[in-house]
Formats: C-alpha cells, sequence, structure tokens
C-alpha cells in the first residue's frame, strides 16, 4: 500500500472492546471495532484527519445531509491471510467508486492520501478485529455526507468523511427466491444508480419489502422504460450462464459497477469461459429456462462474493434452476476468488493489498 506518511492523530481507546467479541459467533453490522477515522472538509479543503474510538457523531437536526440526502458510501472487505496478514481486497476501486459517487451528488472528492493512508493506519490500530476465523473478514465502510447546518436545497460547503468497521462472520445464505420487479424502478438513464448514494437505497425498500411480503428474498430490477432489460438484483450486480456463455447486463449509468462484478468477469475470461456484456432481457432468460439451456444465475457483492439463485419469478410463474451443486462457472469462479482474497492463491491482477 502506500508508503509517505500522512500525519493522522490518533486518540487510541482506553480499554479495547475487542474481549466482547465472540469470533465464533458474530452477529451482523452490530459490532464495531474500537477506533474510526474522521476527517472534515472545511475552507474549501478535506483536513485533520484523526483516528479516534468509535463513538457518536453531535449533528445539527439541521445537517443537511439528513434532509437533502448529500450522502454516500462503499463497503469493502479485509482479510486475514493464510499467514495472519491482513489483506484489503482492490481497496483502490472501492477509493475510486465513493469519488466517482462524490462527484455525481456534488461531494468534494477525498485524496487518496487520506483514503489509504486513513485506512492502512486504521486497519494497523484495529488490526486484532480482522477475524482469523475462515470465512469471516472485517467489513470495512468509508462514508462522506454534507454537514452545512442549513435548510435549503444546495450543495454543502462542509463534509465529513469516515471509516470505520465490524467484523462479519462467513457468509452463508440459502439460494436466493427472486422475483423480477415490473412495476418499481431502482434507477433511470440520467440518475444516480451508479452512484453509492444513500437515498438510492432508501427508496429500493418498499418494493423489496412487498417482494418480501409475497415470498421472495429480493427482486430483480429491471429497466425503467419497459421492464423489459435486467438491471441488478436487489443490491447485487446479476449473472447468468446461458448455454455455457456467461452473460450479465453491461454497466451503464443506471446499475452499479461491482468490484465483484468485475472480478468475476476477469476471472472466468481468463479461465476460458465465454463472457458477455450486453443488454440481457427478461424474455432472453425466460426463453433460455424454458430450452433448458439457463444453467446458472446468481448475485455478485462484496458481502456474498457470489449469492446463488434458486428460483426466479416472472408473472407470477416460478422458474427452479439448476442444482447449486451442477453449476460450474459460478462454483469454479468463487472458489478461486476466494483463495485470492485470503492469499491462498497467486494474485496476477495485484487486486490484494
Ligand atoms: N449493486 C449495488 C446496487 C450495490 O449496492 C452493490 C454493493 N456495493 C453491488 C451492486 C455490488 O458491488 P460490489 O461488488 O462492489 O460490492
Amino acid at each position: 500500500m502506500s508508503t509517505d506518511t500522512l500525519t493522522i492523530a490518533t486518540q487510541p481507546v482506553a480499554t479495547s472492546r475487542i474481549s466482547e467479541l465472540d469470533f465464533n459467533n458474530i452477529e451482523f453490522g452490530k459490532i464495531f471495532s474500537d477506533h474510526m477515522l474522521v476527517a472534515d472538509f472545511k475552507n474549501g479543503a478535506w483536513q485533520n484527519p484523526e483516528i479516534v474510538p468509535y463513538g457518536n457523531m453531535s449533528l445539527s437536526p439541521a445537517t443537511s445531509a439528513i434532509h437533502y440526502g448529500q450522502a454516500i458510501f462503499e463497503g469493502m472487505k479485509a482479510y486475514r491471510g493464510i499467514n495472519g496478514d491482513i489483506l484489503l481486497f482492490r481497496p483502490y476501486d472501492n477509493f475510486h467508486r465513493l469519488n466517482i459517487s462524490a462527484e455525481r451528488m456534488c461531494i468534494p472528492p477525498i485524496s487518496e492520501e487520506i483514503f489509504m493512508q486513513g485506512l492502512e493506519q486504521l486497519l494497523r490500530i484495529d488490526a486484532a478485529w480482522v477475524p482469523p476465523t475462515a470465512g469471516s473478514a472485517l467489513y470495512i465502510r468509508p462514508f462522506m455526507f454534507a454537514t452545512d447546518d442549513f435548510i435549503g436545497v444546495r450543495p454543502s460547503s462542509n463534509y465529513r468523511f469516515a471509516i470505520f468497521s465490524c467484523p462479519v462472520a462467513a457468509y452463508y445464505s440459502a439460494p436466493l427466491r427472486v422475483a423480477i420487479e415490473t412495476n418499481y424502478v431502482r434507477s433511470a438513464e440520467g440518475g444516480a444508480g451508479f452512484a453509492k448514494a444513500a437515498g438510492n437505497y432508501g427508496a429500493a425498500m418498499y418494493p423489496a419489502r412487498q417482494m418480501q411480503e409475497k415470498g421472495y428474498h429480493q427482486l430483480i430490477w429491471t429497466d425503467h422504460k419497459e421492464h423489459k432489460y435486467i438491471e441488478e438484483s436487489g443490491t447485487m450486480n446479476v449473472m447468468f450462464v446461458i448455454d455455457g456463455v456467461l452473460v450479465t447486463p453491461a454497466v451503464s449509468s443506471t446499475i452499479l459497477a461491482g468490484i465483484t462484478r468485475d472480478s468475476v468477469l476477469t476471472l472466468a475470461r481468463d479461465m476460458g469461459y465465454k463472457v458477455e456484456e450486453r443488454r440481457v432481457s427478461v424474455d432472453e432468460v425466460v426463453a433460455a429456462h424454458k430450452a433448458g439451456k439457463l444453467q446458472e444465475a446468481f448475485g455478485t457483492g462484496t458481502a456474498a462474493t457470489i449469492a446463488q439463485i434458486a428460483t426466479i419469478n416472472y408473472n407470477g410463474e416460478d422458474l427452479d434452476l439448476p442444482a447449486i451443486e451442477s453449476r460450474e462457472v459460478s462454483n469454479r469462479v468463487a472458489a478461486e476468488l476466494d483463495k485470492i482474497k485470503t492469499g491462498q492463491a497467486p494474485d496476477p491482477y495485484n487486486w490484494v493489498q
């Protein structure tokens, strides 16, 4: 990682809370590591990066982000390598994507120095929080939000950047039942769907809950114009294997460019599979299923790496997919990706820091 050293004032905790954590029984998203990084944008510059004990922030009720939604985030993981090292997976990609989201939301970009060195120093001080147990990881949440206490719709003059982390257990989910959404949309051309903007997630909760009430874990988003083309699945990118070819919607202004998505496509290509990034219509997927050619469907994302899809509902009909064990492409790629992330396989792509 970075070699220059930025001065980051550090206020260590008096007593670590790590003894409260049972690494064999981690509750997702509830226990946070001891420290967080914070930096503020004021007078036109990001300044005073600091590592402080994890804790509440004091905010004015008029804090602009709460009202007008200038708030963005990232999600990434650190893994414990086989020799005990702490390994970050493609952190520069998260850094770049945070700044892509920042630009769309009129938030000033964070410097690579503050992001990368802040992250590195935070991980050093909280190293003990990276779980040693296979499959678990330290989930890292960088985020930025507008802090002006001003009621009026305009870009804020002040912002906060922060990073905190929480240990997470090996992700396991039963294969998903998903349903194709033909009413609500997550994003539209010209909108902010390609950004990790907080509001995208808030607006997706209601349609997701409607699907859950119908018995599906997640929905598959379709395009806003015709609901004919597949976009993403819940908060994951989505991929299909049709007649031996790995097919996924091309990234666009309406789709988040997932880092797992890119990693899966790269590995699959290098394993010799044919990969197509293009528009994927609902009709194509349904027809492939009818013809017995829909071999695999899965979501990709940092949380799960690969989340297998067992059933796709379209217009009231459940399409059941082949058994998970039979899914060659996703099983092979998922296994290889997990090995690379934990230093158990060579990393020709320089993904691991
Ligand atoms: N799409 C959306 C909407 C997401 O929130 C995420 C999670 N960041 C993804 C796709 C997957 O992205 P990644 O592989 O970078 O986690």
